[in-house]
């Protein structure tokens, strides 16, 4: 084995056509006033939607998909 990507990786033009937004955490006790005047950067997520509407970590799913281009949880592989 060597440490170059298989042709199982995904390609960058795949990952990058999939569907990713930024999430932001809401604290439990959080009013909307509280929402509304939170400053832009707190507590922001990225998030990726699989085509099998599984959701993952912007960051850690991309690593995933660089390796093998499937879903982590249920293997569907990404559409080529
Ligand atoms: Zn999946």
């Amino acid at each position: 084995m060597n440490m170059r990507s298989s042709d199982r990786a995904a390609l960058d033009g795949q990952i990058s056509s999939l569907c990713s937004w930024k999430f932001k955490r809401i604290k439990e006790n959080a009013t909307y006033s509280d929402y509304g005047s939170a400053t832009a950067t707190d507590d922001l997520e990225e998030i990726r939607k699989l085509p099998c509407s599984y959701k993952f970590h912007f960051n850690c799913v991309d690593q995933w998909l660089h390796i093998i281009s499937c879903c982590p949880l249920c293997k569907q592989d990404l559409p080529r």
